[in-house]
């Protein structure tokens, strides 16, 4: 199909539907919703859980300590940020940082899967737990701890994507840094993923 065939909405679009809604409560503390960002046509998807202060701050996702580790780890890694579309599962920022609830995952997948189904990835990476287990109940992937999927390249039917590779959390990384080479062999698996699918 080419690209001015395609049905889906732009990312542009989807943006001003999350930074309007309030299909959940989340939008009561929020200062800012964060859509995510990155090219229309990116090769690479990254979705973590949710934003944080700084995101919430901003509008912008990863940009607090976390997103400068993951920034440092994919440059590393021969991967640019700019060429990536980076988004969160949920996308404002649950009080106190706790996890999202079920209500509220209901509430904010249809918007990441749409982003999913707008820029047709050809690989999307999962980062940390809880996104993990959101799309593992969405795309019927085996309900394991993030520690025993890791690194490993799920087929994804149904969507753009075609190979899902999950991975830790950066946030998690700062806390236990003997995580970080494990980070770095995934982004190898994303290298080789994104070298071999056309
Ligand atoms: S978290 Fe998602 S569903 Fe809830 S208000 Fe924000 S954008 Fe809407």
């Amino acid at each position: 199909m080419r690209f001015d065939e395609r049905t889906e909405p732009l990312l542009e679009d989807i943006a001003q539907k999350i930074i309007t809604c309030r299909k959940c409560a989340l939008h009561e503390g929020r200062k800012n919703a964060v859509p995510g960002e990155g090219p229309q046509h990116a090769r690479l998807m990254m979705v973590g859980e949710a934003p944080g202060a700084k995101e919430d701050e901003s509008g912008r996702p990863f940009v607090g300590q976390a997103g400068k580790l993951m920034d440092e780890l994919l440059a590393k890694s021969g991967i640019k940020r700019e060429d990536t579309f980076i988004t969160s599962v949920i996308k404002c920022r649950p009080p106190d940082n706790r996890n999202p609830n079920e209500s509220e995952v209901i509430s904010c997948v249809p918007y990441t899967l749409a982003q999913l189904d707008s820029i047709c990835p050809a690989v999307i990476v999962i980062m940390g737990n809880v996104a993990y287990q959101i799309f593992a109940e969405t795309f019927y992937l085996p309900k394991k701890n993030i520690s025993d999927v890791r690194g490993k390249g799920f087929r994804l039917h149904s969507t753009g994507a075609r190979i899902l590779v999950p991975t830790y959390h950066p946030a998690a990384l700062i806390y236990n840094r003997s995580l970080i080479p494990q980070f770095l062999d995934d982004m190898k698996t994303v290298q080789y993923h994104l070298k071999v699918l056309p």
